[in-house]
């Protein structure tokens, strides 16, 4: 008697269910913004990665309504095929402009991006090193490049230098990979030093700044501003979906690098170009960041503010250390953390549990908006006081 061969995946979906690391949606209605109505009620929003409030501007909107009904809905083939316009390449531009660097390109999401960028540049015969609370996509990049994979402690400068020093010479090529700001935790990586390190071990570096685009620096571009390191040699790789509004990712790098990507990423050239109305909302969002510091200016002193009340009101909560508009307390347990998340809720307030396996610990996770007002944060507070 043959046996059921999907029979494992009850088995493995109740494994799931025990662990409480069972995961479902929950539906959103109306605008995205600092408040938003989640099963027909409304909550104080602090679930989302829109840092700037773009995702739900009215310009944004306006822009990608025009540019669906010059262009169409959908690109209708791969860039290299039918599917490249004079916008993509204006984005591009704008982006090599914001980011400061020669060229850049933009793939379908940032997932894709790193996928893409991180398995036409090494191959069999080369070496990653990867921090260890690296985001997904950079893992799996790793993965499917076939190199050698090294994780080295969080942020820890010391420990890659060693497996640097032990390992380099047995491999062609090394690329450093690291989130710049992490998704998970909020901090920073320690980006003048592994600039350093991959100067002196001949590494290429690349930093995952889906969080820090748009938001850290002064005029947003990124954790080279943020640092004083605008200009060093890097790939620099990045999301158009979290403080830009939109939906895509993007290369920014050296014209060399990005014309190499055009000819050897593989989810570049055999994936459809992003939607017209995806290009001009990120467009868009990128003229708003560079125009409106006003907005950035806001969201540090939100953050400013929050951490400052929570130190002092809130000195139980088991904060983890954060330099950008994520902050994270811990919590003992994945059922704690899912009990919290469902208080919070109840009370109007949407921050939610982050479990096992996306992070070691459990914690909740809460992301500050530059459009959250006094009130907003006031009742978070309030409400975190409770538990
Ligand atoms: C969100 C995220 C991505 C993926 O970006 P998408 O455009 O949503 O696919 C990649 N890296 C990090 C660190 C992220 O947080």
């Amino acid at each position: 008697m043959p046996t059921n061969p999907y029979a494992w995946i009850e088995e493995s979906l109740a494994t799931i269910h025990r662990a409480d690391w069972y995961r479902s949606v929950q539906t959103v209605h109306g605008l995205p913004g600092a408040t938003v109505f989640l099963e027909g009620r409304e909550v104080i929003n602090f679930a989302s990665n829109d840092y700037l409030g773009l995702a739900g501007d009215q310009r944004l909107i306006a822009e990608a309504t025009i540019a669906i009904q010059e262009f169409g809905a959908g690109a209708t083939g791969s860039r290299l095929l039918s599917g490249h316009r004079e916008i993509h390449r204006e984005l591009e531009r704008a982006i090599a402009s914001l980011k400061q660097t020669e060229d850049s390109l933009v793939f379908s999401s940032g997932y894709l991006a790193n996928l893409g960028t991180i398995t036409a540049l090494v191959g069999k015969r080369d070496l990653i090193l990867s921090d260890q609370y690296n985001h997904s996509s950079l893992k799996n990049g790793a993965i499917l490049s076939s190199a050698e994979i090294l994780e080295y402690p969080h942020c820890d400068v010391e420990a890659l230098r060693i497996k640097l020093s032990q390992q380099r010479q047995n491999y062609r090529r090394c690329l450093i990979i690291t989130d710049s700001v992490f998704s998970m935790d909020g901090d920073l990586c320690p980006l003048p030093a592994l600039l350093e390190i991959a100067d002196e071990f001949s590494c290429m570096l690349l930093i995952d700044e889906a969080h820090a685009t748009g938001v850290l620096g002064d005029t947003g571009a990124g954790c080279l501003e943020h640092f004083g390191c605008t200009g060093s040699q890097l790939i620099q790789i990045g999301t158009l979906s979290k403080a830009l509004g939109s939906l895509g990712g993007y290369v920014a790098a050296s014209a060399n690098l990005i014309d190499f990507l055009r000819n050897r990423a593989p989810t570049w050239i055999y994936t459809t170009g992003l939607s017209p109305a995806d290009v001009a909302a990120a467009l868009t969002a990128i003229k708003i960041v560079q125009q409106e510091p006003q907005r950035r200016i806001q969201l540090w002193q939100n953050v400013a503010l929050l951490k400052q009340v929570m130190q002092q009101q809130l000195p139980k909560l088991k904060l983890l250390p954060s330099e950008s508009s994520i902050l994270c307390f811990q919590l003992p347990s994945a059922p704690d953390a899912l009990k919290v998340g469902q208080h919070l809720k109840s009370v109007g307030i949407f921050a939610p549990a982050i479990r096992p396996p996306t992070v070691p610990t459990s914690r909740i996770r809460i992301s500050i908006m530059a459009t959250h007002n006094l009130t907003h944060l006031e009742k978070l507070v309030k409400a975190l006081s409770r538990i």
